[in-house]
């Protein structure tokens, strides 16, 4: 019998009557021929109730005793549920985390699945029982309850229709989909038929809150296709698929994190090794770190700058300090009125100019860039919170997303609902299923056909990142790899990798334009390699920079530019080490070769 989960989000259960309604669709899902399993989570804000509560304790509540809190959330309404469904005259069971053998690891409040186990599901469901599971929590070896992380309910249900091969998963919300950007902030965005599991990760982890980013992980590792759809309609939502809604689309969707801080390590000296320091000290308090930027260093000294969670910044600052008194660094700088913005579409690596578009985009709004950051498939700036929602729209409007695209609609619209059809052949999904969600390295790529410009000093005002790229469209160069960092005296350095073949070209604009700003002339690395290490779990796995870094190290290897996203991290290091870097990194990331 096919096997379907649905999972129902907290406004889907906020009240009595939303309970039964949920219960209703479960019931005629079962009557339809499914065996069901339901994860449910906490009704409406309890959780931040729960974690209100806390705090009016204590400012730092202990991990273990908030995940003990945490899960009581998503107990009460799994009873609920089960209770509705019997009301209804149907057979229905109830599990914690613990009850089904939800394994996690011990990172309280952040936990990774290792295992399930789905022997009791199993026997629940043939004995003719809706499985009601608890999202969002599990347990760990010593059996103390822990919970995956904000919004983890929808990792649950993933992770619970990739172990029983469901063949569907139905993540219900107050939405009737993904929209190309979240249509609270931005009404006129548009509503997505279908999204590429890479394309809804990296949103995820942007900002798109409508799904929890480690969820989609598990969909794209198992190929479980996830239809997001609306709790209160049956209308079609959005299937989240291997394929993209459109081919060659260059922008899909934007998003936002509203509070973020900014850490710049300043006058860090320029030797192999010396990021490390920082990252590692940062990662060991367990905290993500986003947007890296380190630019190349002028006085033999380099800044480096990262993003954080805003509420992260005070045990990021005491990491960060005593980096800076072991490698005996100049200071540190940070900003916590920031958010970042992105941009994500799977066709932007074969389209030129779209960075340009973004960044003038900004600033004809006059919308100051502090940071940027870029992969094959997504851009990301920082810019000051107070311009946030007025940034997201303004690019939202300027790749046109309120708007059907052209078509070249890709050919099949999959329907993936219970077609059995999985992108990932079967061996393979057995063999990841003993990985849960551990790090899957795919693949280190080496492209050797790149050079470096910097152009360093500038002034830190709105627009200059788009005039500086403006002109390099113009010259008919196609910038890769952009990262802007902020250095010493609030200026700001930009960094980008262009074909070798154009430097020359790229040079003499960049001289011109460094000229008219009142910069220093532009530096330039003819020949670099760029290292593009991808798989599932690059940024969810905090420490795969620092083991990047480690590597390279190692081999006395310095990372001149280094950009991370959701499914790859690529490093830019000098061109006569390509070879020598990627082997490191083969053998660094060997265990966790997919
Ligand atoms: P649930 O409680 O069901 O898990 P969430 O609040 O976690 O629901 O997620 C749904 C919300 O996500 C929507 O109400 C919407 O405001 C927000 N959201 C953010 N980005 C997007 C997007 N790109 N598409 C749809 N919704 C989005
Ligand atoms: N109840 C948890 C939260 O609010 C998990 C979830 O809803 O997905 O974050
Ligand atoms: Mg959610």
């Amino acid at each position: 019998m096919p096997i379907l989960v649905q999972k129902f989000g907290g406004s889907s259960v906020a009240d009595s009557q939303k309970i039964l309604a949920a219960a209703r669709k479960a019931i005629r899902a079962q009557n339809e021929g499914n065996q069901v399993v339901v994860v449910v989570s906490a009704m409406g804000d309890n959780t931040d109730l729960l974690i209100d509560l806390a705090k009016q304790i204590t400012d730092q509540p202990p991990a273990r005793e908030m995940d003990m809190l945490l899960s009581t959330g998503e107990q009460v309404s799994v009873a609920l549920v089960a209770m509705a469904i019997h009301s209804l005259g149907h057979k229905a069971i109830s599990l914690t985390g613990a009850q089904i053998g939800i394994r996690t690891d011990s990172t309280h409040t952040k936990a990774r699945i290792q295992t399930i186990s789905t022997e009791r599901i199993r026997r629940a469901l043939d004995e003719g029982n809706v499985v009601i599971a608890a999202g969002f929590q599990g347990i760990d070896e010593s059996l103390d309850i822990t919970t995956l992380g904000r919004g983890g309910s929808d990792t649950t249900a993933v992770a619970l229709a990739a172990v029983l091969s469901a063949d569907a998963c139905e993540i219900y919300t107050d939405v009737d989909g993904v929209y190309t950007t979240d249509p609270r902030i931005v009404p006129e965005a548009r509503h997505l038929r279908q999204i590429s599991y890479d394309e809804m990760l990296e949103l995820a982890t942007a900002g798109a809150g409508v799904m929890h980013n480690r969820s989609i992980e598990f969909a794209k590792k198992f190929g479980v296709p996830v239809h997001v759809r609306s709790s209160f309609s049956d209308q079609p939502g959005t299937m989240i698929v291997a394929e993209p809604e459109i081919v060659g689309q260059a922008v899909c969707g934007a998003a936002m994190i509203k509070n973020e801080a900014r850490v710049t390590v300043l006058g860090v000296p320029d030797r192999p090794g010396a990021a490390i320091t920082v990252f590692r000290k940062v990662t060991a308090k367990n905290v993500p770190m986003d947007m890296i930027a380190q630019n190349v260093a002028a006085d033999s000294r380099a800044d480096i700058s990262f993003t954080v969670p805003r509420d992260e910044l005070p045990h990021t600052l005491k990491a960060v300090e005593d980096a800076v008194k072991e490698l005996g660094a100049e200071g540190c700088d940070c900003d916590d009125e920031v958010a970042k913005i992105s941009i994500v579409g799977l066709g932007m690596a074969t389209q030129p100019g779209v960075a340009e578009r973004m960044f003038r985009a900004l600033a004809e709004k006059g919308i100051n860039i502090l940071m940027i950051a870029t992969s094959e498939i997504k851009i990301s700036v920082l810019v000051a919170r107070e311009y946030a929602a007025e940034a997201l729209r303004t690019v939202h409007q300027e790749f046109q997303l309120d708007q059907e695209p052209p078509a070249k609609v890709s050919g099949t619209l999959r329907v993936p609902l219970a077609d059995g059809t999985r992108s990932v052949p079967d061996t393979m999904v057995v063999a990841r299923m003993e990985k849960m969600e551990k790090l899957i390295i795919e693949e280190v790529a080496l492209d050797e056909s790149q050079a470096r410009v910097t152009v360093a000093g500038l002034p830190d005002i709105p627009g200059l990142a788009a005039q500086v790229f403006s002109e390099i469209a113009e010259a008919g160069v196609v910038v890769d790899m952009i990262v802007q960092n902020v250095g010493r005296q609030g200026h700001a350095n930009i960094s980008f990798t262009v074909p070798q073949k154009d430097l020359e070209r790229c040079l003499a604009v960049a001289a011109e334009q460094a000229d008219l700003l009142g910069c220093p002339p532009p530096a330039s690395c003819p020949r670099v390699s760029k290292l593009s290490v991808f798989g599932v779990g690059m940024k969810s796995h905090a420490t795969v920079a620092t083991r990047l870094f480690q590597a390279l190290a190692a081999e006395g290897i310095n990372v001149e530019l280094i950009g991370t996203t959701e499914v790859r991290v690529n490093v830019v290091v000098d061109g006569r080490h390509g070879e020598k870097a990627r082997a490191a990194l083969l053998a660094e990331f060997a265990d966790a070769m997919g």
